[in-house]
């Protein structure tokens, strides 16, 4: 049974929708919002590599995966690496201090968008000091922010955006800090009005930008999966994270 709904799902058609809404919500928001365009992130974690190759042959580069343990595991696919050379992985999931060696030495690892203390920050900085990854560049993250303030979520609190990208800007010579993301309350009710979660995060953005003396369009903000990436676009996301709505619905597995 969940052989063939697996199989039923059109994984190409599916990027290619979620693309053309991408498309039009960008093109058709409000004038004053003037961020880039949005990146799409194709969260393809508990799905098999297949689909994963099938979405790169449409195009699509930039995937997400939010278990270190599958993140690696499909990072040395060698399917996997040889249809897909050129992939970009986000990982953007809960990062413990035990599982940054691991991590940092994931190929084609693009970006990691849930660093969420000065701790985590400072040993991603210290781990990648022993590697040498492949490009030699920095190492992309983003802070992330507690928007929702429910204690079962992971991220700083608002007030302490601000601090957490100045150091790691200033300090960490290995990351290169770009943006930040918010995961943010589940199932709002958008006949109550804008997300409230949507709104902490972009006044977020406006003090780092302001506090920093930074180009707004050069701090990323990765907001907004399946059910609320268009209401996110609306409001200034610049990267968007989704996945039910390109690879079917996932069985639930337990937070690792
Ligand atoms: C699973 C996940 C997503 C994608 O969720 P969908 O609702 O399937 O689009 C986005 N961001 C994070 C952090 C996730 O864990």
């Amino acid at each position: 049974m969940i052989k063939r709904i697996m199989t039923d799902v059109d994984v190409k058609a599916g990027i290619n929708l979620i693309l053309k809404k991408i498309d039009e919500t960008y093109a058709n928001r409000s004038k004053e919002i003037t961020s880039p365009k949005p990146l799409l992130v194709a969260v393809s974690k508990t799905k098999p590599s297949q689909m994963i190759i099938e979405a790169y042959s449409t195009g699509q580069r930039h995937f997400g995966e939010n278990y270190v343990q599958e993140l690696i595991e499909k990072g040395a696919d060698t399917e996997i690496q040889s249809q897909c050379p050129d992939i970009r992985w986000h990982f953007i999931g809960h990062l413990q201090k035990n599982k940054i060696n691991k991590i940092v030495n994931t190929p084609n690892l693009y970006m990691i968008e849930t660093v969420d203390s000065q701790k985590i920050a400072d040993s991603l900085n210290s781990a990648l000091e022993r590697i040498q990854r492949d490009d030699k560049q920095p190492l992309r993250v983003l802070v992330q922010i507690n928007t929702s303030g429910e204690e079962e979520k992971n991220g700083v609190p608002p007030t302490e955006a601000v601090g957490l990208y100045k150091h790691i800007s200033e300090n960490l010579k290995n990351l290169k800090v770009d943006g930040l993301m918010t995961i943010g309350r589940f199932g709002h009710d958008y006949s109550t009005g804008p997300n409230p979660d949507f709104i902490v995060m972009m006044e977020c953005h406006r003090k780092v930008c302001e506090e920093l003396n930074l180009e707004p369009s050069s701090v990323q903000v990765s907001m907004g999966m399946s059910d609320d990436f268009d209401k996110a676009i609306e409001m200034g996301s610049t990267i968007v994270r989704v996945g039910s709505s390109i690879f079917g619905y996932r069985a639930k597995k337990n937070a690792a």
